[in-house]
């Protein structure tokens, strides 16, 4: 999966949200989220965000994101 990170922290685009296939992306409190589990793994939104927040989960160090996006994406 891939996962929005703190560079999303009050950004204002949703360029991700527009190329996403599957519509994985929500509102999380301050920033958007990817849902894991819908996330097919596509690779399209990484490029497309301004703000380079996306990460594919394969990056270390990115637990802590990974469950602030499972949250906020299962609240829906
Ligand atoms: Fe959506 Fe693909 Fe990005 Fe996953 S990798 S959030 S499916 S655009």
């Amino acid at each position: 999966t891939y996962i929005v990170t703190d560079n999303c922290i009050a950004c204002k685009y949703t360029d991700c949200v527009e190329v996403c296939p599957v519509d994985c992306f929500y509102e999380g409190e301050n920033m958007l989220v990817i849902h894991p589990d819908e996330c097919i793994d596509c690779g399209v939104c990484e490029p497309e965000c301004p703000a380079e927040a996306i990460k594919p989960d394969t990056e270390s160090g990115l637990d802590k994101w990974l469950e602030l996006n499972t949250k906020y994406a299962s609240i829906w």
